[in-house]
């Protein structure tokens, strides 16, 4: 209760209480990865029954978007199932349709995995507002879950975009088998960015069968309460997003959560591929709260998009040797001594 009521105190002095910012995330290219992070039904190795798909066009990640502007979404954040990215077509694509959505006066995300300098400050000339990057969890327990990257890769992917004027959204998942300590370290990690990121997704992991991590518990909604305000605590600033996970949720487990320092949520009834509540839910549970949604760049100024034929910005080709730190998990394999609950 004592941090509840911390984190409530240390909400209010930073941040309309009563306002959420409502996000959409979109995975315009779905499965086939080759990474290994086993809690991911995307990723190729595992046997999910995701339906692979290959890159949306424009026109399609268009249409999305005004949808959900529509429904109340101020931020559109769209997803490709990839290791990094590769210069070449697939990302011209997404550099249109970051110019796209900026000009429909969304803030625009993308989480592509890692990224080189230049490729962030391609993104950012397009008018990417955020890129998102998670760490997933404590440097301690990375290993445990992904064996195919490194922390540090995932830390320069951060420094890269933190060369741009785009916003960095990081955060993690927690009931993947990691300790308290693990969480509190991730929170640390964060801490110590500088600046801290400007959003942070708080996951609950939801176990999808065919990977790795499809016999994990549930969190309790008490642990999500407590990440989520521990997390207000230690990132003062920050919008704090209750992501992945909602769904097994009470309305009252989520008011908990805004009471304890949530003030942003993902919309749409899909969460890249695992299911989310109905957007048209969470605006009566708003209405019932008292919470407005928050209207796009109230934190800053929309970047302009510059259009590709005027950019002094070119793709270099790049093949950054990003690292492959360990063995290869097989296929749903996971050491049964790693996991901890
Ligand atoms: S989380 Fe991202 S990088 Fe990891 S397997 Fe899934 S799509 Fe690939």
């Amino acid at each position: 209760m004592d941090l509840m009521y911390e984190a409530a105190t240390i909400h209010r002095k930073y941040h309309n209480p009563n306002e959420v910012q409502v996000s959409t995330l979109l995975s315009i290219k779905t499965g086939g990865c080759p990474e290994d992070c086993a809690y991911c039904p995307q990723a190729a190795r595992y046997h999910t029954d995701i339906e692979k798909n290959e890159m949306m066009s424009v026109q399609e990640v268009k249409a999305k978007a005004l949808r959900a502007k529509e429904a109340g979404s101020s931020r559109m954040c769209m997803g490709a199932a990839w290791r990094n990215v590769k210069d070449g077509r697939d990302f011209e694509q997404v550099l249109e349709m970051v110019r796209t959505i900026n000009k429909l006066n969304m803030e625009v995300c993308c989480t592509l995995g890692m990224i080189t300098e230049n490729q962030a400050r391609r993104l950012a000339e397009a008018g990417l507002y955020a890129y998102n990057h998670n760490i997933d969890t404590s440097n301690d327990y990375y290993d445990k879950v992904i064996s195919t990257r490194s922390y540090g890769d995932r830390l320069k992917t951060i420094k890269n975009v933190r060369k741009t004027n785009i916003t960095v959204c990081s955060g993690g998942i927690i009931g993947m088998g990691e300790r308290l300590e693990d969480r509190a370290k991730m929170l640390i990690t964060l801490s110590r960015l500088d600046p801290h990121p400007e959003s942070v997704p708080i996951n609950a992991l939801v176990p999808v069968e065919g990977t790795p991590l499809e016999n994990q518990h549930c969190v309790e909604i008490w642990e999500m309460i407590r990440m989520i305000a521990t997390t207000r605590v230690v990132l003062p600033q920050t919008q704090v997003r209750l992501s992945a996970g909602r769904n097994e949720m009470s309305k009252e487990g989520q008011t908990m959560c805004f009471f304890a320092g949530a003030n942003s949520i993902f919309a749409g009834d899909k969460l890249l591929t695992t299911p989310n509540p109905d957007i048209g839910e969470d605006m009566k549970l708003f209405q019932k709260l008292g919470i407005t949604v928050q209207k796009p760049f109230m934190k800053r100024d929309q970047p302009k998009t510059v259009e590709k034929e005027d950019s002094k910005l070119e793709s270099l080709g790049e093949k950054p040797k990003w690292s492959r730190p360990k063995k290869i998990k097989e296929n749903n394999q996971m050491e049964e001594s790693s996991l901890r609950n």
